[in-house]
């Protein structure tokens, strides 16, 4: 099921990465940088400095309940909002391959929210799988090679079996809202019997609206795991 590239370990991605010219990944200009962006582009993200609730979408200073729906929320740790240049570097990793800079995103999450992920454990990093046929003609999972990225430096461990995607479905950058919600349910399924029951925290490279994960969370939910979190690249409302 995995595609090539998923096959690859990161270092050795790395070293497919380290063949490219040294361009930002966001405007294209000239960085040497090891972040893979220019100092203008690093500036202009939009970070997330708290975890957010999935549901209000407001920041949780500490623990997992939101304060204001008050009770036990799915906190979303993200590494900025979803807009340029952000958007432009995950367009860039998705679409085109440029996998290098998973590793600067799963390096900023570990230093900023490593402390409380690690406070979840013992948990598990599922990455939110695609179809089998997209994931074929991209020759990666972009969750997954992020999920790579942030296991070694979370010191998580990852499972890239447990959670299947069974409905192919429409892309959700072209759908409405509601239609997402639609176009998500029954899109997983499960395989579990075997494994022990640890905490879930669902890795993503963007979350909108979060029916996908909300969707996965449930599926997992049934199975009898917990998921207490999502991990992704980028949040956009
Ligand atoms: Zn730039
Ligand atoms: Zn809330």
């Amino acid at each position: 099921m995995a595609g090539a590239w998923s096959g690859l370990s990161e270092l050795l991605r790395g070293a497919v990465d380290l063949a490219l010219p040294p361009l930002c990944t966001a405007c294209g200009e000239y960085t040497e940088s090891p972040t893979g962006f220019c100092e203008s582009c690093i500036k202009r993200i939009d970070r997330y400095d708290y975890p957010m609730c999935l549901q209000c979408e407001q920041p949780i200073f500490s623990g997992i309940v939101c304060p204001q729906c008050g009770e036990e929320a799915m906190v979303l740790y993200a590494f900025g909002n979803y807009v340029d240049p952000l958007k432009e570097a995950v367009h860039q990793f998705k679409f085109r391959g440029v996998t290098r800079v998973a590793g600067y995103f799963a390096e900023e999450i570990a230093a900023r929210f490593g402390a409380e992920i690690g406070g979840l454990a013992p948990a598990v990093l599922v990455p939110i799988p695609l179809h089998p046929s997209r994931e074929h003609a991209r020759g990666f999972n972009q969750a997954e090679v992020f999920a790579e990225a942030l296991g070694s430096r979370l010191n998580l461990a990852i499972n890239s079996e447990i959670l299947i995607r069974i409905k192919k479905g429409k892309p959700h950058s072209r759908l409405s809202d509601n239609a997402r919600a639609r176009n998500i349910r029954g899109a997983f399924s499960v395989i579990a019997e075997e494994i022990s029951k640890d905490h879930v925290i669902l890795v993503d490279d963007v979350v909108t609206g979060g029916h996908t994960v909300r969707e996965a969370r449930s599926e997992l939910g049934k199975a009898g795991f917990h998921v207490p979190a999502v991990i992704s690249i980028a949040h956009g409302r």
